[in-house]
């Protein structure tokens, strides 16, 4: 059975890596299951680390989102459930780097992904899409089947650089490709309270996008480095930790927006 509407769509999204995208992903999506609201997970990266992070093995994933974006299958056969009750994931390949030179060639090349999740299986409440660290056509099908972008930033020199780029990125996908897509927020990750440096990255990105930037900061917190090596998310992990509160918060925060 299928759903006729589709439910909200977060893409989780920033060209540099090492920003806390898949960190995020993972356990927001925990945060949100735990708030009562079941989430898809869509693993779009081909390195493919939010799908060993939930403890799956990304090697023996016959079917992946390759299949769902050739068409080769359908969401309903791609969806695999996580050890989060709650959690589903469409898991992501290796094979899909090479995928994407194929993808360039197809027609409609952009809109793959929206069409695959315009039927997804009843009951989902969000779907979470853990971006790849470029803008190339894997970024652009996320930013196209998404209704919003959250954006990771590490409190470092080149974070608004970055972010101007995606806004750019935003603005260009909306009046081109994706009419409703809006910003969701920037979250600051990786904080580390005890440098002048993030301090002052945070007051600049609170000075230049006001809007966007949202209340919840995470914390640099080993707890959340150690979860995906267990296969879990932090919620799971380490329930009482720093990092796991801060998921819980950044949940709350986006569920209120
Ligand atoms: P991306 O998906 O943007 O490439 P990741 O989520 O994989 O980034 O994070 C990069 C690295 O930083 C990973 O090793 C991850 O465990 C670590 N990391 C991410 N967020 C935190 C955090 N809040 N505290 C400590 N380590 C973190
Ligand atoms: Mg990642």
């Amino acid at each position: 059975m299928l759903a006729t509407s589709t439910p909200p769509v977060i893409a989780v999204v920033n060209q540099k890596g090492g920003v806390g995208k898949t960190t995020t992903a993972i356990n927001l999506a925990a945060a949100m299951v735990e708030a009562g609201h079941p989430t898809l997970m869509v693993d779009l990266d081909p390195q493919a680390n939010s799908t060993s992070g939930l403890g799956l093995d990304a090697a023996r994933a016959r079917l992946n989102v390759y299949h769902l974006l050739t068409g080769e299958a359908t969401a309903e056969q791609v969806i695999q459930p996580t050890g989060v009750a709650g959690l589903s994931l469409i898991p992501s390949h290796i094979d899909l780097a090479g995928a994407e030179v194929e993808l360039a060639t197809m027609s409609d090349r952009e809109s793959l992904l929206r069409r695959a999740l315009s039927s997804t299986p009843p009951g989902i409440e969000l779907i979470l899409i853990d971006c790849p660290p470029s803008l190339g056509l894997l970024t652009l099908n996320a930013l196209v089947a998404a209704t919003s972008m959250l954006i990771p930033t590490q409190s470092e020199y080149f974070a608004l650089e970055g972010l101007r780029h995606l806004m750019y990125t935003h603005q260009l996908v909306r009046s081109r490709l994706n009419p409703r897509l809006a910003i969701a927020g920037i979250v600051m990750t990786q904080f580390d309270g005890r440098t002048t440096l993030a301090w002052d990255v945070l007051e600049a990105v609170r000075r230049s996008h006001p809007h966007h930037l949202l209340e919840t900061v995470i914390p640099r917190n080993v707890r959340i480095s150690e979860a995906p090596s267990h296969g879990k998310s932090v919620l799971q992990f380490d329930p009482t930790c720093r990092g796991a509160a801060a998921y819980r918060a950044l949940a709350k925060e986006l569920l209120e927006r």
